[in-house]
């Protein structure tokens, strides 16, 4: 190895070891910032074939950004009824599977608690039980009516907040374009949930595990070829309330911000929705049930440093490491 380059993206770090090879083919790299995070493409397509996946990146968040008044899963919001796009109702829909195999620890309709956390942490203060028991009773997969395209609320006052997985069916959304267009070797980082399709410059796509305390610093180098990964971390986001940190990840069960966190969850699995649905549901599980979970799983692998900088790892992680 002559030559070491590191490029940080958010949460996982994509290393591209260069050996001493030249490379392969002509890859090119672009950056967009959409749904307020660093979205890049690094593949051996043209610059028009890149910038149609950009564009389906940014359909997907006109579509779910609910911090958009104008997207459809605002006007879901306020309105509590409505007919969605196949889109939409694609996401919900898988969304809702992953709230089964998590047991509800992975709830797009944590909306209502994610407005109440941000609200203490403007008015510097905890919510009265009272206030957390009626936010609680309006969170709950089970309440989302779906027939066709359309889709309602069962309670009034609850919310989708897709923030979780828009990001990581994005991703997913960008690869099929790509793919549509014969392009076989591309990598699509939307702020470290991310898709490696075939191989990079040199061999499979090498991602390094970044180290939750020590940002510069890589626990883990893997080598992945036609997956999505996701890593879900307490370190980048979190609410501060009376000089407290809570995480900006909510057990959809006690209302609370998780405490008995996981530093960071990083699920490798078919697609990136799924990474990224999985490392949220993990965070929400904690190490031991999270990986138990995992191993259950076929074709998904995790890696969980836990608070005490415990490592876990899941029984088919090893076959990733770099030979
Ligand atoms: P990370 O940076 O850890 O990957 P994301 O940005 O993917 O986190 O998701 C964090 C957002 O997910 C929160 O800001 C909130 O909007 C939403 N969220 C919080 N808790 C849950 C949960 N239990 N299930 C689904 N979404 C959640
Ligand atoms: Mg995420």
């Amino acid at each position: 190895m002559k030559k070491k380059q590191l490029v940080i993206f958010g949460l996982v770090v994509l290393c591209l070891i260069f050996g001493e090879k030249c490379p392969k083919a002509e890859f090119i790299t672009q950056t967009q910032i959409i749904m307020t995070t660093t979205v890049t493409i690094v593949a051996d397509a043209s610059s028009r074939d890149v910038q149609e996946a950009f564009e389906a990146i940014k359909k997907v968040d006109s579509l779910m950004n609910h911090y958009n008044p104008k997207s459809e899963v605002s006007i879901l919001n306020q309105c509590k009824k409505a007919k969605v796009s196949s889109q939409l109702k694609e996401v919900i829909l898988k969304a809702l599977y992953f709230s089964r195999i998590t047991d509800g620890a992975f709830d797009i309709t944590v909306g209502p608690l994610v407005s109440l956390w941000y609200r203490m942490e403007r008015e510097k203060r905890l919510p009265t039980s009272e206030e957390l028991e009626n936010t609680l009773s309006l969170i709950g997969s089970q309440d989302i009516g779906i027939d066709d395209n359309n889709v309602w609320f069962k309670k009034k006052g609850m919310k989708l907040d897709l923030g979780v997985i828009a990001k990581g069916y994005a991703v997913d959304k960008a690869i099929e374009i790509l793919k549509e267009k014969g392009v076989k070797n591309v990598l699509v980082n939307a702020g470290g949930d991310m898709y490696c399709l075939g191989e990079g410059p040199q061999g499979k796509w090498k991602v390094g595990i970044q180290h939750p305390r020590k940002t510069r610093e890589i626990v883990e180098v893997i080598e992945i070829s036609n997956r999505g990964v996701a890593t879900s971390g307490d370190y980048h986001r979190y609410y501060t309330i009376l000089g407290k940190r809570f995480g900006h990840i909510i057990n959809p069960s006690t209302g609370l911000p998780v405490e008995d966190i996981p530093t960071s969850v990083t699920i490798i699995a078919s697609d990136a929705i799924t990474a990224d649905a999985l490392a949220t549901g993990v965070f929400v599980l904690g190490p031991r049930k999270g990986m138990e979970l995992i191993n259950t799983l076929p074709q998904i692998e995790a890696m969980i440093i836990s608070e005490k900088m415990e490592i876990l790892i899941s029984n088919g992680w090893q076959d990733l490491l770099i030979k």
